[in-house]
């Protein structure tokens, strides 16, 4: 997936001329926005992996085809009940605050059976997996040692559920090693449209 937050539409277009079709946004407005720009080309899907407050579930149920950023019942709810019924169930990921830092939304490990029996739950999403971002680290043992311990709980979950299949994880500084752990879809930002210059990937307010 290419996370294009707060890259322009050029810059969108250009990737999908490459044959990228898969986009992750982090701000509803923004993505929307965007969405609504290339509504003409049925081939690309759009994802939401930023923090989600409650009063924009709405606008990410009617929206996007993929959430990763599930981490309470409430939200998850307020999905099922805001998605159309003409679209397709809403694919979810559960996140994972897998190092366990204030900083990032996610439940923990612990809490994750509970979350994906609710989830299992409602008809209106569809319980894809997990999705973690891992504390930044430049040295691969460490961040081996997060995308380990995500896999283990992807596949004890999937023991569970056996029609899981996404482990959302790794991102332009973390890739190989996400893959070697596992990771079935990475989340690349900078590597391919380049730094951005504000917005931190997971403090965003809206
Ligand atoms: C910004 C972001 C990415 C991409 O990060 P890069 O380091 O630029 O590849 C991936 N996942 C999430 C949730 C993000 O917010």
């Amino acid at each position: 997936m290419a996370v294009s937050k707060t890259k322009p539409v050029a810059a969108i277009s250009a990737a999908i001329a490459a044959g990228q079709r898969h986009f992750g946004e982090n701000y509803v407005q923004e993505g929307v926005q965007k969405i609504q720009h290339f509504s003409d080309d049925q081939s690309l899907t759009w994802h939401f992996i930023g923090p989600i407050q409650s009063n924009k579930t709405r606008d990410i149920a009617e929206h996007f085809s993929w959430v990763h950023s599930i981490d309470r019942i409430k939200i998850a709810q307020r999905l099922q009940q805001q998605r159309p019924a003409q679209l397709p169930p809403l694919n979810v990921l559960i996140q994972v605050n897998i190092d366990d830092e204030d900083s990032k939304s996610g439940v923990t490990p612990a809490q994750v059976v509970e979350l994906a029996a609710e989830i299992s739950q409602l008809p209106r999403l569809k319980l894809r997996g997990l999705m973690a971002i891992p504390r930044p680290s430049q040295e691969p043992e460490q961040q081996a040692l997060s995308l380990a311990a995500m896999q283990r709980l992807f596949l004890q979950l999937k023991a569970q559920y056996s029609d899981l299949d996404t482990l959302s994880m790794g991102m332009s500084d973390d890739l190989s090693v996400a893959i070697e752990h596992g990771s079935t879809m990475v989340r690349i930002g900078s590597a391919i449209f380049g730094p951005r210059v504000s917005n931190e990937p997971t403090r965003s307010t809206e």
